[in-house]
């Protein structure tokens, strides 16, 4: 047996790096199995003392020692999970499947504690006569609400029972993440010269890198990131090549064998269904919106149903305007799902007279980069400055000192741009540490990951016009994680309700488009040059175009998540379900769901996103009239508004009411209009 490790000077609990980072020079992956279970040992004696104390309880001694609970599982969970998604191998994914069901069950016994919630239920019900402030209060509400939704007024025999589900879902979650993951990595379509007809020279680099790193160099490989699939659906002249993308891309998870998500989706969705009835619930939508500004699986279809409608009319009539153009370019056959992008593409072309290859070299990683900081440093006053030599996770990882206005410390941003083999699809923003001022406080460590196409040697990368809004999407949510400034752990950043958490980050993609951003940063590469104004105009003008096709696959995607978790019981056939309910929609064929079950990470590689991927759309409600605020003021840097969205929406976290923050900012709630209006489907 090896000797317990001692938690205040391991380099996974105990951080000695620069910029107050854990060392990841002295971290390997065998250390974290150990560190784990002393750190779970640690935190159930900290548990214990406080459900075990003898004094009445007081918010100190319960609801602030219970929030300054489990500092060293805290730490290197983070750093696990951080490897877990950006940089995996066989080491890490079978600690994974370990730890996620070990973790579940001590969670579940934390909130399951009888001795403890009895002490925080003695508080919520003198909360009126603490003297509280409104966050302590807030948090006191939302730690009691946590309590009684993870099962704690449960008896005995069903509190044995939650715990069971709660460790299966947490299991079958992590099966399905790593199955995805296994058939994204497996499948490449290698390629030689002759089969590149159509394919753009930032495409054919790509894909070229990325078959060097499958160890075949000198061959061009169609990969399933997006970042290759995308483009290559949309360039390729090959209708043949584009169908085996299209059909390898819609398959993930769903291709037989060992790595099927069919039976994983199956379970998760009975077991949640059961959870659900377990804690008095009508489905498992309603235990998941509870919490949430739209509340019911109702108000989410008030949302969803009539942006439906819009969205297939303009899908229909999109789908009209590219058939003609196929035919008159002499194409005889039937349009299919893998003809979309490719003709979608042509049309922007004709109508807008520009294509997404002549934008390209406008938009360099680096300046796309220095423009989400200039952003930032505009509406905010933050400044952030590269520290190169810091180590971290893996040697692509940039590392960035953030400081306030007036040069104090506001946190440090870490970010990982580009795909590789051990990297999760995806792009996404998560922190190594929550910023707070409880105890003795901590700043903010965030970091963002993307997945974006590597550059060969000595050539800079460039981003799609989408993947350039990606990077601000998650800076968004990265800036909602630095701007913090609340007292509670549990109401840090991004710690909000889910139908409000896209708001920052959804936001933020606005000043993307502000032609000053773009005048200033979008660079050619080879010239140097400002993008011409009439290259921008024309951008600018295209903005809403393809609107009915992303609708159509994002709403049919929220349409079916609420399909499957709206109704009290789960079905046995998932697939099946999935495909009776898209018939039941009208779906066309010629759309796939922007995530099919077998690969929806959202919903199934975890609860993140389950019975919330409408989310995205709802806080989009919120960002189109927040970005309208800074129009009708004709300022897109207006400081005094800038002031407000700071107080108010990035530093407040969840330390108020989501409505409340936003009347705070706007005055008064929205209606989905300006999100119509910016969608083009008004
Ligand atoms: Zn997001």
């Amino acid at each position: 047996m090896p000797a317990t490790p001692d938690l205040a000077a391991n380099p996974l609990t105990h951080w000695t790096g620069p910029l107050g980072l854990p060392d990841f020079s002295r971290i390997g992956d065998g250390d974290f199995s150990a560190v784990f279970d002393a750190a779970l040992k640690a935190h159930e004696a900290e548990i214990e003392a406080i459900a075990g104390n003898a004094d009445q309880p007081t918010i100190e001694n319960t609801l602030a020692a219970l929030e300054l609970s489990g500092q060293p599982l805290d730490r290197v969970s983070s750093i696990f999970w951080c490897k877990a998604g950006a940089d995996t191998n066989d080491t890490i994914q079978a600690l994974e499947r370990d730890v996620s069901p070990k973790m579940a069950r001590h969670f579940s016994a934390i909130s399951m504690n009888e001795k403890l919630f009895s002490r925080i239920d003695d508080l919520y019900r003198r909360r009126d006569t603490l003297g509280l402030d409104a966050e302590t209060l807030r948090v006191l509400e939302k730690t009691w609400k946590g309590f009684v939704r993870s099962g704690a007024k449960l008896d005995a025999e069903g509190k044995t029972r939650l715990a069971a589900i709660n460790e299966d879902l947490s299991s079958l979650g992590t099966t399905f993440g790593q199955n995805v993951l296994a058939d994204e990595r497996d499948w490449a379509l290698f390629l030689d010269e002759a089969d590149l007809a159509g394919v753009p020279d930032f495409l054919r680099s790509a894909m070229a890198e990325a078959a060097e790193l499958r160890g075949r160099k000198g061959r061009y490989a169609v990969t399933l990131s997006r970042s290759i699939y995308e483009p290559f659906t949309t360039f390729s002249a090959r209708r043949d090549l584009r169908e085996a993308a299209w059909r390898a891309f819609t398959m993930r998870g769903e291709n037989g064998g060992a790595c099927d998500n069919t039976a994983v989706v199956r379970d998760m969705l009975a077991l949640r269904a059961e959870k659900a009835k377990l804690l008095g619930y009508d489905s498992f939508a309603a235990l998941m919106l509870d919490d949430t500004m739209a509340k019911t699986p109702k108000a989410v279809h008030d949302l969803l149903d009539p942006v439906w409608r819009k969205a297939l009319e303009k899908a229909a009539a999109d789908q009209a305007e590219m058939e003609k153009l196929a035919a008159d370019a002499g194409s005889n056959d039937k349009f299919a799902a893998w003809d979309w992008r490719f003709w979608q593409e042509k049309l922007r072309a004709e109508k807008f007279a520009f294509d997404e290859a002549e934008l390209k070299p406008y938009l360099q990683l680096d300046n796309v980069i220095a423009a989400c900081f200039d952003v930032a440093t505009r509406l905010f006053g933050v400044t952030f400055e590269e520290k190169k030599g810091v180590p971290a996770w893996h040697p692509d990882v940039r590392v960035f000192e953030v400081k306030n206005a007036d040069g104090s410390e506001r946190g440090t941003f870490l970010a990982d741009y580009f795909a590789r083999p051990s990297k999760r699809s995806g792009a996404w923003m998560s922190a190594l540490q929550s910023g707070y001022r409880l105890g003795e406080g901590a700043s903010p460590i965030i970091y963002n990951v993307m997945n974006f196409a590597r550059p060969p040697a000595g050539e800079a990368a460039l981003l799609s016009v989408d993947e350039a809004k990606t990077l601000f999407h998650e800076f968004g949510h990265a800036l909602h994680g630095m701007l913090t400034d609340v007292t509670w752990p549990s109401v840090s950043g991004t710690s909000v309700s889910r139908d409000f958490v896209e708001l920052p980050s959804q936001l933020y993609e606005h000043w993307l488009t502000v032609p000053a951003v773009l005048e200033k940063h979008a660079l050619h590469v080879k010239t140097g040059k400002a993008m011409p104004k009439a290259l921008l105009d024309k951008m600018l003008a295209a903005r809403t175009f393809g609107a009915g096709f992303a609708t159509t696959e994002f709403t049919a995607s929220a349409l079916v998540d609420m399909a499957y978790h709206a109704r009290p019981d789960a079905p046995a056939e998932p697939l099946a379900f999935e495909a009776a309910t898209l018939a039941a929609l009208a779906m066309p064929d010629t759309i796939a769901m922007r995530h099919r079950t077998p690969h929806f990470g959202h919903v199934f590689s975890g609860d993140g996103y389950s019975a919330g991927y409408y989310s995205y759309m709802w806080s989009e409600v919120l960002d189109a009239d927040a970005f309208s605020a800074f129009e009708e003021a004709g300022d897109a840097f207006d400081p005094a508004l800038a002031k407000k969205l700071r107080d108010n929406i990035y530093a407040a976290g969840g330390s108020k009411d989501p409505e409340d923050l936003y009347r705070a900012f706007r005055g008064k709630m929205p209606t989905a209009d300006a999100m119509m209006e910016k969608r083009g489907l008004a």
